[in-house]
């Protein structure tokens, strides 16, 4: 099997058996529109199978695995939102790594981006434990909430513009689903950042006309009915950024400081 069963046992699988699955981009707005809570919406997420090439990359590797990861089952689904059912700071980022959240099943867990992106959070209380190695760790968001704008690893990370769009609903439903708690929203990179705008004008938020441009510690604010709603912008901790100290533990930090302050 090149993917784990839904609902056969593996930690915070939010999907059954019985889960119905989007097979094309017109099932995902349906599905998507027709969930009503976010439990109900994750697990319609980890099954959907609505990009033909993404589906068969993501099982693939699933199947051949890295030489180092042998011996474990990888997850080999769509990677769903994790953390706080009522979060005040939402984390957008790109897409699960290949051997990270498509092994795990968890986004950001098991990856290098994962190892920064968790010992920032831990650091600055927005998560219980400073690693997320593995579903069913201990780990938890406290307040927070971290997303895709991706559900399926793509090769090369790089998934085509096609690919994103058909993946927005499940954002914008998600969005939409958690915004009576939102305060603070903090886009990881340039790609996470493009994704979400056209999903937060879906989701029912009020947007300027002109985007903000994205650049690390760039603030906007955008609205939800009457109340603001901060936009944070952090360079993506990938191994090219934090290798070349364009990213560093103290610039994460300091974004994910004033997002905790912002959300109070
Ligand atoms: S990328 Fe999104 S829309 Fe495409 S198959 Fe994965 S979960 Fe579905």
């Amino acid at each position: 099997m090149s993917f784990v069963p839904p609902g056969s046992g593996w930690p915070g699988d939010p999907a059954a058996p019985g889960t119905p699955v989007a097979h094309d981009a017109a099932d995902v707005v349906r599905l998507a529109g027709e969930s009503r809570t976010v439990a109900e919406l994750t697990a319609r997420e980890s099954v959907c199978r609505a990009c033909p090439s993404l589906v068969k990359w993501r099982e693939e590797v699933a199947d051949v695995k890295r030489k180092s990861f042998a011996d474990q089952t990888y997850w080999g689904r769509p990677v769903p939102g994790w953390g706080d059912d009522e979060p005040r700071i939402l984390i957008v980022g790109l897409a699960p790594a290949a051997h990270g959240g498509n092994r795990t099943g968890r986004i950001f867990t098991g990856d290098r981006s994962g190892d920064w992106l968790f010992a920032s959070l831990h650091r600055t209380g927005l998560a219980a434990q400073e690693t997320s190695t593995h579903a069913g760790d201990g780990q938890r968001l406290i307040g927070a909430r971290v997303m895709a704008a991706v559900r399926c690893a793509p090769p090369a990370n790089k998934p085509t513009p096609q690919e994103r769009d058909t993946c927005s609903p499940w954002l914008a439903r998600e969005l939409a689903l958690v915004a009576e708690s939102t305060r603070v929203i903090v886009a990881l990179g340039g790609f996470a950042w493009q994704a979400m705008w056209p999903a937060l004008r879906a989701a029912g938020y009020a947007l300027p006309r002109s985007r903000p441009r994205f650049g690390h510690g760039e603030e906007s604010v955008v609205s939800y009915g009457e109340r603001p709603v901060h936009l944070l912008c952090c360079y993506h901790p990938s191994q090219q950024n934090t290798f070349t100290g364009r990213v560093t533990a103290e610039m994460l930090d300091a974004v994910f400081s004033r997002a905790a302050t912002l959300a109070l």
